[in-house]
């Protein structure tokens, strides 16, 4: 039996800490960015629910306010060399892209359940 609809912010929140979106017990993905095919607490058939790029998108826009934002509002970042700078700054958006993009993709996946968004078959 399928559990009751939630909220969107619910399910979005649930999805964030990378849980089942109907549930909120079972675990949404297998590894790093793979959903399950299934809760295994609820049985929701989360692998029907497409995320494809959106949360590549949310996660690189998220990103480069953090990381770029800042490069231009604080004067003191380019007192640094550029062969400093520009090093640690790649280095900075790929370890937080990869660090952020896992949460928003179950954030995304959260999106999608809420708003029935199932692939075709
Ligand atoms: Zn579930």
């Amino acid at each position: 039996m399928l559990p009751e609809k939630s909220t969107l912010w619910t399910a979005v929140k649930r999805g964030l800490h990378r849980k089942c979106p109907a549930c909120g017990e079972g675990q949404a993905f297998r590894g790093y960015l793979k959903v399950v095919d299934t809760c295994d607490h609820c049985q929701t058939p989360l692998g029907l629910y497409p995320c494809d790029d959106g949360p590549a998108y949310i996660t690189m826009l998220l990103v480069g306010h953090i990381v770029v934002g800042p490069l231009f509002a604080f004067e003191f970042f380019w007192k640094y060399p550029l062969e400093i700078l520009i090093p640690v700054t790649l280095v900075a958006l790929g370890a937080l892209t990869l660090a952020v993009l896992p949460y928003v993709k179950g954030g995304f996946l959260g999106l999608v359940w809420h708003h029935g968004l199932k692939q075709r078959r």
